[in-house]
């Protein structure tokens, strides 16, 4: 059999097939063809070498910002997905109705990335930094969205809102109402921020249905999901008992390590890890989605669980998961392949709190419907202590 192209000898780990093996992967237009203990590649077009390495499903990052130029936050979808790793990165809240179609077109259809998108329920999306997009909630269209989201059903997952005082004001309530009503109306989760609100927990948690997604779960800023004894809320555990998802959402200002060891000590691990990368972070300390996955090493996860973190569990809280997050044969190629770097690695949090780790995964090459990507570059000094300098 003449394939495209054959991984040789990657350790492959598929949290979608319990897979943890020494296996070849052979791609053939765009889609994984075969994957044994050993694929003949004499007559293959194209052979990657992976002694040594990963080999995962594409990662899915639930949570990124790549509405270049338009959303204030956003940065170039390609670098900071598809060449790190990230087959399929979804959009959160970047664009609402009024932008969309521009998206859309502009950036979804241009990318190597897979792109997917929680559209906003405010209109604008997230346009500016200082004047937040729901301060004034005639921008909560219900009609509006479910429009546009039935418009781009394609590629539209969910909707988004940011509860944050100073993007909503004390709109927080009525926002969430709206913003749920739309993914009812269009049946597809409802994404929300939470941290920094006027309203507490309580009188938001309440509104989620099963299958919906808090982002920024471990935030260290106020109304996050510890109590004063540092036990999570109870509003938080009633939550995640009835289906709703705990996503990481590091970001600039929303990944806290405290807030997340004193949720682990009372037994709350995050359903997906995602890494809110934009313009004020990626150059650390999110770095990429691999950066953040890392972090999830150091907390003692295994790295199955963690691989399972950032593919599978992404790929299933947007019901995606028969066709991305997985390896099976017949599947798009979209293949990361990941070096697990060992040696002192400094991780830091959105707070600037620092950890000692031992473990970095490291981009190495991503393959998207069978086409090759390279990282531009590999690992941030800062990460492994080099300060500067080249
Ligand atoms: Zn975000």
């Amino acid at each position: 059999m003449t394939y495209d192209i054959v991984i040789k000898n990657g350790t492959v780990i598929d949290p979608s097939q319990g897979l943890h093996a020494r296996k070849d992967i052979a791609v053939a237009g765009g889609k994984v063809a075969a994957i044994e203990d050993s694929i003949p590649d004499k007559d293959t077009h194209d052979v990657i070498e992976a002694d040594g390495l990963i080999v995962t499903p594409g990662l899915v990052d639930l949570h990124v910002h790549v509405w270049w130029g338009v959303a204030h936050l956003a940065v170039e979808a390609d670098p900071a997905c598809v060449y790190r790793g990230v087959t399929t990165a979804i959009d959160a809240g970047s664009s609402g109705a009024n932008t969309i179609a521009g998206f859309n077109r502009y950036v979804m259809e241009q990318a190597h990335t897979r792109i997917m998108a929680f559209l906003h329920i405010s209109g604008m999306g997230q346009l500016d930094n200082e004047i937040g997009e729901l301060q004034d909630i005639r921008w909560a269209r219900v009609d509006k969205a479910v429009e546009a989201a039935k418009l781009h059903a394609d590629r539209i997952v969910g909707i988004k809102v940011r509860l944050t005082d100073n993007i909503v004001g004390d709109n927080d309530v009525v926002a969430i109402k709206r913003a749920s009503e739309a993914a009812k109306e269009i049946g597809k989760p409802l994404m929300i921020h939470i941290g920094g609100t006027v309203h507490p927990l309580e009188e938001l948690l309440p509104v989620l249905r099963s299958g919906d997604i808090i982002t920024h779960s471990f935030t260290g800023n106020t109304n996050g999901i510890l109590d004063s004894n540092n036990r999570v809320k109870d509003v938080a555990r009633d939550a995640a008992q009835r289906g709703v998802i705990f996503d990481v959402g590091h970001g600039a200002g929303s990944f806290s390590f405290d807030v997340q060891e004193k949720a682990i000590v009372d037994g709350f691990w995050p359903g997906t890890v995602s890494s809110d990368v934009h313009r004020y972070n990626i150059r650390g300390p999110v770095y990429d989605l691999m950066t953040a996955l890392s972090k999830y090493l150091y907390l003692g996860l295994t790295l199955d669980e963690v691989i399972a973190l950032g593919t599978t569990k992404p790929a299933r809280a947007v019901g995606l998961n028969e066709h991305i997050g997985t390896l099976q044969v017949g599947a798009d190629a979209d293949i990361s392949i990941i070096e697990l770097r060992e040696g002192p690695v400094t991780l830091t949090d959105a707070r600037g709190a620092t950890r000692q780790g031992r473990q970095l995964l490291v981009p190495v090459e991503t393959l998207r419907a069978g086409r090759r990507f390279s990282p531009q570059h590999s690992v941030h000094p800062h990460l492994t202590g080099h300060g500067h300098s080249h």
